[in-house]
C-alpha cells in the first residue's frame, strides 16, 4: 500500500480505504465481514470509513467493526484511522437528523459506544443541513475535537459554496477540515470538477466514495442481476438503474481496462487515484472482490489516449 498526505495535514491515508456502508451490518454474515476487514488490514488498508446509519440495521456496522477490533485487532488501534459521521437519519424525532449541535454530539457519543472506541480519528458532518446554521454544525465538530471525542474533522456532500464556508469556520477555530468526502467515479465525475478544486485550494484532503458506482462499474451485472447483489436489494441501487445502456458501457470500459491489463473495477479506482485525490473508499461483499480492487494501486498512470477513450 502507498499513502498520501491528506491535504495540508500531517495525516497520511492509504490510497484505498474500506467503507462499511453495505455488507457489514447485523443482517450480513459476520464471518465474511470479519474476513474482509482482516484482509484489508493485512494489505495495508489503515483507514476504515463508517457512519452512524450504516447497517442494516442502522448502527450495526459500527458494532461489527467494534467487535473485530476488540477480538482481532485490539493491539493495532494506534495504527488505524477510524472515521464515523452524523448527518442523515439516525433516530426518530427532531434531534436525530441534520446538523444541530444536539444531534451531532449525541450521535458521536452513540457511535463511540457502539464501536467501543474512546475516540474517532475523523468525525464528519455527513451532509450540509440547510435548516441549521452552518456555524452551529461546525462548532459542534470543533467541540467534538476539543472534548477528545475525535482527533480530526471532515465534511461530506457539501455544495461548493457551503464547503468553502465550512473550511473558513474550521480554519478560524484552529480545527482545520482534514478530509472532504464526495461521490466520484467514471460514471459520476461532477464532484471532481465542482468540489475537488475547492478542497485543494483550502488545504483539505479529498476522498471519493462509490468509485464503482455501487457495482455498475464492474462485471457484476453483465448477465443480469445476481441474487444477493446490491441491485437485487433494490434500495440504494435499484434494479431499473441496471439498463442495457449501462451494461453496454461497462462492457466497453471493461475492454479498455483489459488493454491496460486491469479489471474494470481496478481501472475505475486507478482513474480516480490519477486525479490526485487523497484516497478512494471502496465497498465489497467478498474477499475476492476486495482483493481484485486492491490491485488497482499497481497501475495508476494513464495515457492521453486511454483517458480520451474512457471519456468517450
Ligand atoms: P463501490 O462503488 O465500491 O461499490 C461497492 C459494491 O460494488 C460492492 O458492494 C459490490 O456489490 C460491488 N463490487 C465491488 N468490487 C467488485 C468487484 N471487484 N467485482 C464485482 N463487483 C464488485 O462503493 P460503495 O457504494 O460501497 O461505497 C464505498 C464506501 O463509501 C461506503 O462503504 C461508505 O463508507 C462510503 N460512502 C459514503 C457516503 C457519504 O455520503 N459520505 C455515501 C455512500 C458511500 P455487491 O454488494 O453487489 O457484491
Amino acid at each position: 500500500m502507498d499513502y498520501r498526505f491528506s491535504g495540508n495535514s500531517g495525516l497520511q491515508l492509504p490510497l484505498i480505504s474500506l467503507g462499511l456502508w453495505h455488507n457489514f451490518g447485523s443482517e450480513d454474515p459476520y464471518d465474511i465481514a470479519r474476513d474482509m476487514l482482516l484482509h484489508a488490514w493485512e494489505k495495508g488498508v489503515t483507514h476504515f470509513d463508517i457512519a452512524n446509519n450504516y447497517g442494516p440495521a442502522p448502527g450495526t456496522a459500527e458494532m461489527t467493526f467494534g467487535r473485530v477490533l476488540r477480538e482481532d485487532l485490539a493491539s493495532h488501534r494506534d495504527e488505524m484511522i477510524i472515521a464515523s459521521k452524523a448527518g442523515y437519519w439516525g433516530w426518530d424525532g427532531p434531534y436525530g437528523n441534520g446538523g444541530s449541535r444536539k444531534y451531532m454530539i449525541a450521535s458521536c457519543d452513540q457511535s463511540l459506544k457502539r464501536t467501543g472506541l474512546e475516540y474517532f480519528d475523523i468525525f464528519y458532518s455527513h451532509r450540509y443541513d440547510p435548516q441549521t446554521p452552518i456555524e452551529e454544525t461546525m462548532q459542534a465538530l470543533v467541540d467534538i475535537v476539543r472534548s477528545g471525542k475525535a482527533l480530526y474533522v471532515g465534511i461530506s456532500n457539501y455544495p461548493a459554496d457551503k464547503q468553502k464556508e465550512a473550511y473558513d469556520y474550521l480554519h478560524a477555530a484552529h480545527v482545520p477540515c482534514v478530509l472532504s468526502q464526495y461521490k466520484a467515479s467514471i460514471a459520476f465525475p461532477e464532484t471532481l470538477v465542482n468540489n475537488l478544486p475547492v478542497a485543494q485550494e483550502n488545504g483539505s484532503g479529498f476522498i471519493c466514495f462509490s468509485p464503482l458506482a455501487q457495482g455498475l462499474l464492474t462485471n457484476r451485472y453483465l448477465n443480469g442481476i445476481p441474487a444477493g447483489s446490491r441491485a437485487s436489494k433494490n434500495v440504494f441501487l435499484r434494479s431499473e438503474q441496471v439498463t442495457d445502456e449501462v451494461v453496454a458501457r461497462a462492457q466497453r470500459l471493461g475492454a479498455i481496462a483489459a488493454r491496460r491489463g486491469q479489471s474494470l473495477p481496478q481501472m475505475a479506482i486507478s482513474w480516480l487515484l490519477a486525479k490526485n485525490v487523497t484516497s478512494v473508499i471502496i465497498g465489497a461483499s467478498s474477499v475476492t472482490q476486495l482483493e481484485d480492487n486492491l490491485q488497482a494501486i499497481n497501475n495508476i498512470h494513464f495515457t492521453e489516449e486511454e483517458l480520451n477513450l474512457i471519456q468517450a
